[in-house]
């Protein structure tokens, strides 16, 4: 694994080279940093801060990208829920058409409730349940990633007993590394995820056989965040071997599940590019006669959401910056050492002398540090700053810790914004709680 990211040798990239690098994003002279057309000040200053900002234009332009890339390809997209599930979020890649990969029920009725097909629907997870798996059954969702003999042999019994019959792919686990954080990889063989190469395609050969299962293809994910098409290749390469190796032996194989886990860039690099990504999908499976799907959740929502926050004070000389913001809010460089970005919104912020900072929440934890040694314009209390890339992996994984209310989210279409989530009240935090009493009827 390689070193936190926090701790990286490379210098900071400047305010001017972290914007030059995202075409959604610009520092105007008088309005200060716009996400699209609007001033970023304008938000805060109608909500309040911490709040989330998503830009509904960059996630339609970055999938319409990858459905450029992908052209020819008789390849589908399939939205991975869990990266940013709200309603809005999915109704963009509906519209865009884009099915969705959900990894429970929760996620999978969320899917249907923006208006995503049942049939548009794949299902993949380690540990569905049987009440889950009954959902996705009565549901008729296009297809569920057996993970496990166990959830084959699950599947089997829920779907022969409600008298259907359900596709269904395997999960291999490829036993390739994927050169990302050893938190989100995925596809070693000592990870949790999959069903050992060795034994898919007896276990193929045996779901074929099992009343309710309709063995039609094969799956994979190997990780996230991955900035090299290498792990890819290999992983994908052994793939199409054991896809020819099953179709030898008889077996009808005519899908294949790619996975997701293409990385952006949180520096001012520019990511890895759907291009990329698509001509090892070609070169690889373009002449096998297989219907692909990718899976992709980061690639299209992380760039497209930010996290606005004030500066509630500085300490020690500019030592420490604490913000209203933190790891209750935006959990990712506390649990995986990720590197945000972070960026002044107003234009004389910008131009601030440059100083070393740690840039910190106010939460009772030592991990609540969004930024160690971060190199940025001198920010006072009241300043506000954009954490940036968060829209995947950032609101979805909030807490209420500290008993700090959700933050609300705005999302951005064009010149316009909207309010998608009001900021949860204190007392919400409490309405579902209850307080034994004298009357109180304990079981
Ligand atoms: C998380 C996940 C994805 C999406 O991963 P990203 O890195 O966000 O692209 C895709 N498929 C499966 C099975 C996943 O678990």
């Amino acid at each position: 694994m390689a070193e936190p990211a926090y701790l990286h040798d490379e210098p900071d990239p400047t305010v001017q080279d972290l914007i030059a690098a995202r075409p959604h994003l610009r520092m105007d002279a008088q309005s200060g940093l716009m996400l699209e057309a609007v001033p970023l000040a304008r938000i805060a200053a109608a909500l309040g801060t911490p709040t989330w900002v998503y830009s509904a234009g960059t996630m339609r332009a970055r999938l319409a990208e990858l459905k450029t890339a992908l052209g020819g390809l008789d390849a589908h997209v399939h939205y991975a829920v869990k990266a940013n599930d709200h309603l809005a979020v999915l109704k963009i890649f509906a519209d865009g058409g884009a099915g969705a990969d959900v990894v429970s029920e929760g996620e999978l009725r969320r899917a249907r409730q923006a208006g995503i097909a049942a049939q548009d629907i794949v299902f993949s997870g380690v540990g569905k349940t049987i009440a889950e798996l009954r959902h996705a059954v009565a549901e008729n969702i296009a297809q569920i990633n057996i993970e496990s003999p166990a959830e084959l042999d699950m599947l089997s019994a829920v779907a022969a007993a409600m008298g259907k019959t359900m596709p269904v792919v395997l999960r291999i686990n490829p036993d390739v590394d994927a050169g990302t954080h050893a938190k989100i990889t995925t596809g070693k063989a000592d990870n949790k995820f999959g069903i050992p190469y060795a034994d898919a395609a007896d276990l193929y050969a045996r779901a074929a056989s099992l009343p309710g299962i309709l063995p039609v293809g094969i799956a994979l994910h190997i990780g996230s965040q991955i900035l090299n098409l290498a792990p890819y290749r290999a992983a994908y390469r052994r793939t199409a071997d054991l896809v020819r190796g099953m179709r030898e032996r008889g077996l009808v194989v005519d899908r294949i599940d790619c996975g997701g886990g293409i990385g952006i860039g949180y520096r001012d690099d520019p990511g890895a590019s759907p291009d990329g990504f698509a001509g090892v999908l070609r070169t690889i499976f373009g002449q096998m006669g297989v219907k692909l799907m990718v899976e992709p959740g980061r690639w299209l929502v992380g760039p497209a959401g930010l996290l606005l926050a004030s500066v509630v004070l500085t300490k020690g000389d500019g030592r420490f910056v604490v913000l209203d913001a933190a790891m209750n809010d935006l959990i990712r460089p506390a649990m995986y050492d990720s590197y945000h970005a972070i960026v002044p919104v107003s234009p004389v912020d910008a131009l601030a002398p440059v100083r070393t900072s740690d840039i910190v929440g106010p939460v009772c934890e030592t991990g609540d540090t969004f930024a160690r040694a971060r190199a940025l314009p001198a920010v006072e209390a009241g300043s506000l700053v954009a954490i940036l890339d968060a829209g995947a992996y950032g609101a979805v994984m909030s807490s209420s810790y500290n008993a700090r209310p959700a933050a609300p989210i705005a999302m951005i279409d064009g010149d316009r914004w909207t309010v998608i989530r009001p900021r949860q009240s204190h007392e919400d935090l409490w309405a579902n709680e209850r307080m034994p009493d004298a009357s109180t009827d304990w079981n």
